[in-house]
Formats: C-alpha cells, structure tokens, sequence
C-alpha cells in the first residue's frame, strides 16, 4: 500500500477535475509551492497511481459512432475474445465467421474514444489484426429469413400453416419463434403477454 497524504489527494483532485491545470494554479489552491506540486505529481506518476494525462473529450460534438470490428487471430483464441468482446458495453452485435481471414466481425457503438479504446480492453495475445471500420449509414431491416430452399418447411408458431415466403421470426424469452405473417406475430404476443401476466 503507498501512503498518500493530504495534500497528494488534493492535487490528484485538482488533475482529475482537469488534468491540465497549471502547476501554479493547483499550488495556489494548496497554498503551496510549485516545485512541491511537481515533486508530488513527480512521485504520483512513479508509483504508478497516476498512470497518464487524459483528456475528456465533449461526446456531443464527436458524435456518437457505430463501426465495424474486425478481427483475425488464431483459431484457438478466437472463443476467447469473443467472450471478451461480449461483455464490453459498446459491443452490440458479434459474429464469428467462418472465414479464416476475419475470424470475428462485430458491430459496436459509442463515442469514437471508446470505440478506439477496445483494443486496450481485451487480451490482443493471438490476435493478428484488429481493425475498426466506422459506419457511415447504416440501414436495418424487419428480421425476416428469406427462404428460398424448398427442403427447409416452416410453421407458423401462432397458426401452424406452413410458411411460404419469408417468416417472421421474433425472440419471446430468449428462444426464436417464426410466423408466416405480422398478425399471426401481432397475435401469438399478445398471448404470451396474457400468459406471462398469468404466471
Ligand atoms: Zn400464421
């Protein structure tokens, strides 16, 4: 454990409010010298417990951003990350592909310095390339499943005929569930809304 005292506290207070104060200005606010403030901030960043200058960018005016996160890594790793990758926050959709050459694709979205920041977030051993590629539009369609093998049947979860055309597929507690139209879908919800109320 490394001792702090009060005046450590209060100049890490005075940098993390804005790390570039002026060492004049935080000394005046501590009614201290400023050779003692860089002594101070000297030692902070030797023991590690300040670790970088950031800056706090204005999200408003970055915009908030969607891209694409492509990764090539080893196969034996490639579990690995995607596990990684699920529980971060700006990691919205992943795919792993069967491609050998971009192993996982994922759609994420934040601000554009948390989306560069990813790349520090996981464990990279194994990975050989990580690209992000931003969106510029982005157009999402009703989850549909066109069907165009006849070997492949389809009934509808609400009415049971036979799905001909494209299903509608929705998730009602985490399974998929595929309707040969929105009324059958407009239907069975509000039976499982009925049955869940029930339960
Ligand atoms: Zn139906």
């Amino acid at each position: 454990m490394v001792e702090l005292d009060n005046l450590d506290i209060k100049i890490l207070t005075h940098l993390q409010s804005n790390s570039r104060k002026s060492f004049q200005e935080i000394a005046k606010n501590c009614l201290t010298s400023v050779p003692t403030v860089k002594s101070r901030v000297d030692r902070l960043l030797e023991l590690g417990i300040i670790r970088k200058f950031t800056i706090d960018m204005d999200n408003s005016k970055l915009g908030i951003a969607e891209a694409i996160l492509l990764i090539n890594a080893k196969p034996l790793a490639i579990s690995r990350i995607a596990e990684e990758l699920l529980r971060l926050e700006e990691v919205k959709e992943l795919y792993v592909t069967s491609d050998s050459d971009a192993a996982i694709v994922s759609r994420v979205a934040g601000d554009m310095q948390r989306l560069l920041s990813i790349q520090d977030r996981i464990n990279l051993a194994d990975v050989n390339n990580i690209r992000i590629i931003a969106i510029k539009n982005a157009s999402r369609k009703e989850a549909t499943i066109p069907l165009a093998s006849t070997s492949i049947t389809l009934n509808c979860a609400y009415c049971d005929r036979k799905v001909t055309g494209d299903a509608v597929r929705k998730k009602f507690d985490d399974r998929d569930y595929f309707f040969c139209c929105n009324t059958c879908l407009g239907e069975f919800e509000k039976k499982y809304i009925k049955l869940l109320a029930k339960a």
